[in-house]
């Protein structure tokens, strides 16, 4: 098999030196290995914003679904209600959890392409006495549009909700101020923005308001309360860890640090998408999300005709060293390119080529 750089929203390209923390299998009782996952913990705070007294930063074994799954069972008792803001399909599947879990929950929908409206959540607060708490994601990675944080906190605190973000693209490749933006619940995975490989996911969470969550879990693996408890002791996590994972995200967010922060890696990744949405209008073939609401992670680009292949332009591409992703859209024909990862301005530009190559090549 050829290899290929990922232009995907995650799992993406990691570098060499993070491959390679995977190459000695840890045992995950040593006092060295708990070690890293408290390190983990304290850097993920630090990334945001938060202080150890406020908040705690819990891992959850699985995928970033697992972790989203894990706040929406153990932090919304049956006596609460959820409302959850929904502009694309991750929005969708924090409504499919209520549903599985049988939460009481308030769907607020807007179209893919735009941002939730104020006005209308508030009058949903106003007039629905009942909501506790409040769940939003922030970069819809479906669509690649940015939801407006600033706004959703700012109702969530007036309003005096528990207020949840699904941050999984986003967190490490955009500056979140967790605590200035009293957001109780932020999740986010390995596989993302930090730039480790899968296996697991985080939950950044108030203290105060996790502290009150034990007993309500409907899940036993996904309980966060008690997650938390085990490995807020020593380190050590609730049943098997994924070792290797985690061994590779801590060499991440050294890396991370080393790039110079979650301000560096968002220069890095606004710049390599700016350079992608100017070189794509140039071809001519148009994003699907306005500019000022675009974020730097992923672009949803639409079908340049009605002749154009999704198949044999994934081929193109494919065989000459990158990856790309399927639409997920149902109205409109599109496909994505994620621009976030071991992804630099000249492969962004090589790809340009590519595309621009094989639309000369159709065009014949
Ligand atoms: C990637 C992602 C998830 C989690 O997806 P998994 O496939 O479970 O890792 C959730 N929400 C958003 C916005 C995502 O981008």
């Amino acid at each position: 098999m050829n290899s290929y750089k990922l232009l995907t929203p995650g799992p993406l390209t990691t570098t060499r030196t993070v491959k390679e923390e995977m190459l000695f299998d840890r045992c995950t009782w040593d006092d060295e290995y708990k070690s890293i996952t408290q390190k983990i913990r304290s850097q993920l705070l630090d990334l945001a914003g938060a202080e150890a007294s406020q908040y705690t930063a819990v891992l959850m074994q699985g995928s970033g679904t697992f972790a989203v799954e894990s706040v929406m069972t153990s932090a919304i008792s049956d006596k609460d209600k959820v409302l959850i803001v929904s502009n694309g399909a991750y929005g969708e599947r924090i409504i499919q959890m209520a549903e599985y879990i049988g939460l009481h929950y308030a769907a607020y929908r807007t179209g893919y392409d735009e941002h939730p409206k104020e006005e209308e959540l508030r009058s949903i607060l106003n007039e629905d006495q009942c909501i506790t708490h409040i769940a939003m994601v922030h970069c819809e990675t479906t669509t690649g549009i940015l939801n407006p944080l600033d706004m959703i906190s700012g109702l969530s605190r007036e309003y005096g909700k528990t207020l949840i973000i699904d941050a999984m693209s986003s967190f490490g490749g955009i500056e979140i101020d967790v605590a200035g933006l009293g957001i109780d619940y932020l999740i986010s995975s390995a596989n993302k923005c930090i730039q480790g490989v899968p296996g697991f996911g985080f939950v950044i969470a108030s203290i105060e308001r996790l502290a009150a969550c034990q007993g309500i879990a409907r899940s036993l693996s996904l309980d966060l309360y008690d997650q938390w408890r085990g490995m807020d002791k020593d380190g050590k996590w609730r049943y098997t860890s994924p070792t290797h994972v985690v061994a590779a995200f801590s060499k991440a967010l050294d890396e991370l640090m080393e790039e110079g922060g979650v301000s560096a890696r968002f220069e890095r990744y606004r710049n390599n998408n700016r350079l992608l949405r100017e070189r794509m209008a140039r071809i001519g073939i148009r994003a699907y999300i306005a500019e000022p609401v675009q974020s730097p992670i992923i672009t949803t680009f639409v079908f340049p005709s009605d002749r154009f292949s999704f198949e044999q332009f994934y081929a193109y591409i494919k065989d000459r060293g990158y990856v790309i992703y399927p639409g997920k859209l149902t109205e409109v024909d599109t496909f994505r390119i994620g621009n976030i990862g071991e992804i630099y301005e000249q492969d962004i530009e090589r790809l340009c080529e590519i595309i621009e190559e094989y639309m000369g090549v159709m065009a014949q």
